[in-house]
């Protein structure tokens, strides 16, 4: 069986480091590694409007932005299909066949997306699309035939929901669909990566982001203002390292190269945390440290952003020639969907002799 990539984000704003960790460098390490046999990315704009009706600018603007992100992280056109959801219409026609396979009350109990309403307290008036964004998520990986889908920790519930789809499908209307697999980051800091504000989840919608196209005093300023152990007062005080965001990002971010470069009174992060630990660690230093860490990261990342940005209408026809192959792959698959579920009324040749014997018999 072909390995297939199925991913993407919902342009709502630029993409963060959040981003990055949860799932856009694994895209970019799995497409380097040539073990895939098609890659396709995805920019949720459908997904996005969702939540975002009122504000389709917001939407239209920020395609660019995390086209942009895409290219300067280093996914390769050539190597992975880039497209926009709502330029592919037959992942709407799938979901709403798929529609029919999921109950009101198993979309209620999807933790994420109950969260997700609590947060845009959307409570007592949950836009019908919004609800049902994990059925068309499921399209959307299915459409591809999506072996491993490699996202952040909050899109469990969302995969879990396609396997399911997908199992009924196939014990309804025959063998049609791929089961995928989720790919989780294997740094645990990585699964969901904090807000600077301390926040569980770094997130667009919640203001608390380190954007991959921050300039590098844009990050500076933003980690220096991190939340931290807030009983470590006095630089003698023991600190607490669990849970703290500047200890989970150095996590998510540091190794020991960098330690040799930028803190070499250090061997490694271990012996950073133990001196934190016992006290007599300022934070100040602490987050310097990681402000090397992270400029050193993204540094190369902004520079080819700026070299892309050179050529927007090139990045837009990236887009549209993506978007045209990956429908292409989605009519294939609606195809079979429609031949599995026999609403392929004007192939089925057999049906209409059939029927036109019954007739003629009367
Ligand atoms: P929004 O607030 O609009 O939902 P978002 O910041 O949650 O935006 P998405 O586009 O929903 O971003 O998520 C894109 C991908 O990035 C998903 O695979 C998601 O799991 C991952 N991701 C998002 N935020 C984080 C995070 N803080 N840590 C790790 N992975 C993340
Ligand atoms: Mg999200």
């Amino acid at each position: 069986m072909k390995k297939i990539i199925l991913t993407g984000d919902r342009p709502t704003g630029r993409l963060h480091v959040g981003h990055y960790v949860g799932s856009l460098k694994r895209r970019v390490e799995l497409q380097n590694s040539g073990d895939f046999d098609e890659i396709y990315i995805m920019i949720a704009d459908a997904q996005a409007l969702t939540d975002n009706a009122d504000h389709p600018e917001k939407v239209r603007e920020n395609i660019i932005e995390v086209a942009l992100d895409y290219l300067s992280c280093g996914l390769d056109p050539a190597r992975s299909t880039l497209f926009i959801q709502s330029q592919v219409p037959e992942l709407t026609e799938l979901t709403f066949y798929y529609m029919n396979l999921v109950t009101v009350s198993r979309l209620q109990r999807n933790p994420t997306v109950k969260s997700e309403i609590q947060m845009r307290n959307f409570e007592s008036s949950i836009p019908v699309g919004f609800f049902t964004y994990p059925i068309s998520q499921a399209s959307d990986i299915t459409a591809f035939k999506a072996t491993t889908v490699p996202v952040g920790e909050d899109q469990e519930p969302m995969i879990e929901q396609t396997r399911e789809i997908v199992r009924k499908f196939n014990s309804v209307y025959g063998e049609t669909l791929v089961e995928p697999e989720i790919l989780l980051p294997d740094n645990k800091a990585c699964l969901r990566l904090p807000g600077i504000d301390g926040k569980a989840k770094m997130s667009k919608s919640l203001n608390n982001c380190i954007y991959l196209s921050d300039t590098a005093e844009d990050v500076r300023k933003k980690v220096m203002s991190m939340f931290t152990d807030p009983n470590h007062l006095r630089v003698q005080d023991p600190g607490e390292v669990d849970g703290n965001p500047v200890f989970i990002y150095l996590d998510a971010f540091s190794r020991d190269e960098h330690f040799a470069e930028f803190l070499p009174e250090y061997k490694n992060l271990d012996e950073l945390k133990a001196h934190y630990r016992r006290g007599g660690l300022g934070d100040v230093k602490v987050k310097k440290f990681l402000v090397n860490v992270l400029q050193s990261e993204l540094e190369p990342i902004r520079q080819r952003r700026k070299e892309f940005e050179k050529d927007i209408p090139a990045v837009y026809r990236i887009l549209e020639e993506g978007s045209k192959k990956a429908e292409k792959v989605a009519a294939q698959t609606l195809a079979d969907v429609k031949r599995s579920m026999r609403i392929n009324y004007f192939e089925d040749r057999e049906m209409i002799e059939a029927q036109a014997e019954k007739f003629r018999q009367g």
